[in-house]
């Protein structure tokens, strides 16, 4: 499950997401910023590598996917 949210109005596409992480999750095409959930594994570096907070971890998606696996 995909836990890393994007506000796209926000991105600036300055490709540092891209470049950090590490699952080649992130693509930047034109003017779109897609992460792809099959491949991501929520580890959140793009979340700390972006320079205007774009990106954010979903915690209460986090939360409720963890109650659901009890
Ligand atoms: S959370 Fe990690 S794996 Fe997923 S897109 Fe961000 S950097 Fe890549
Ligand atoms: S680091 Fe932030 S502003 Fe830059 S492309 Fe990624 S989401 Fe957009």
């Amino acid at each position: 499950m995909l836990l890393i949210e994007i506000l796209p109005d926000k991105c600036d596409f300055c490709g540092c997401c891209v470049g950090v992480c590490p699952e080649d999750a992130i693509e930047l095409k034109e003017a779109e910023i897609t992460i792809i959930e099959e491949l991501c594994t929520n580890c959140v570096k793009c979340v700390w590598s972006c320079p205007i907070e774009v990106l954010k971890f979903n915690k209460n998606l986090a939360k409720a996917n963890n109650e659901n696996r009890i």
